[in-house]
């Protein structure tokens, strides 16, 4: 009696030893509802949407920005305006240092349907060249200021291996508009594949940006560059790019 007894102690014992075994190797995995928050679901929902800002670099804010995104370890798309790139050289190189994307968003923010062929061109290849020279980057986008075109400025611009990069979640960070709206904007209209216009000199999108990623992150959305969002779709038609 007392040896089948400590025989069933024993084979206790091993069953437990065994589940310990088990979850040090990572056979088991321990889950609960609090590790589901903390870790978001992105292997169910491998969403991608890409975060770009425009207008910069900025004096008081870029940053600040660099600062944010390497914290959150997301990598971002920026169209430079090519008189801040030769204002702040050292921003726009800094930028690319951080790794992420330069493209270009002309040399002085004209409306390019009110300008000729000639100064379209001008002030493509003129930012191409200082995203080049400076960032060291070669430019394959450019996004038209105040997002006017027209066909001679897509044609122009194809001339010159520049595709044109629009957006689909606009939530207008410019100006005065809060942090809190500018954040409920972003995630009303946050779809996979989407591409989020913000602005390099917005205090209040700085503001918004903690609570955006957060979210983002936990429906499950991977932050990814222009140019990867495109080679991820190169066989659909994108609305944002021309
Ligand atoms: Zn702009």
């Amino acid at each position: 009696m007392f040896k089948v007894r400590l025989h069933l102690v024993v084979y206790r014992y091993e069953i437990i030893l065994a589940f310990i075994i088990l979850i040090l190797t990572g056979s088991i995995a321990v889950s609960s509802r609090d590790n589901e928050r903390a870790f978001p679901p992105v292997q169910r929902y491998p969403y991608k949407i890409a975060i770009t800002f425009d207008d910069g670099p900025h004096q008081k804010y870029t940053k600040e920005l660099l600062a944010f995104l390497k914290k959150y370890n997301i990598k971002a798309t920026f169209f430079v305006v090519g008189d801040q790139v030769i204002k702040y050289p050292q921003l726009a190189r800094l930028i690319s240092l951080y790794g992420h994307e330069i493209e270009n968003h002309t040399t002085t923010h004209p409306n390019l349907t009110k300008l000729p062929e000639k100064n379209i061109k001008e002030e493509l290849v003129m930012t191409r060249e200082l995203i080049k020279n400076i960032a060291e980057q070669k430019s394959k986008y450019f996004r038209p200021p105040g997002g006017h075109y027209d066909n001679k400025v897509i044609e122009v611009a194809k001339d010159l291996g520049l595709r044109m990069v629009l957006w689909t979640v606009f939530p207008k960070d410019h100006g005065n508009t809060q942090a809190d709206i500018i954040s409920e904007r972003i995630l009303e209209q946050a779809h996979d594949g989407g591409v989020i216009l913000l602005h390099s000199g917005s205090k209040q999108t700085l503001e918004a940006l903690p609570k955006v990623i957060k979210e983002l992150r936990y429906r499950g959305y991977h932050f990814v560059t222009i140019s990867q969002l495109h080679n991820s779709n190169k066989e659909k038609e994108l609305v944002w790019l021309k």
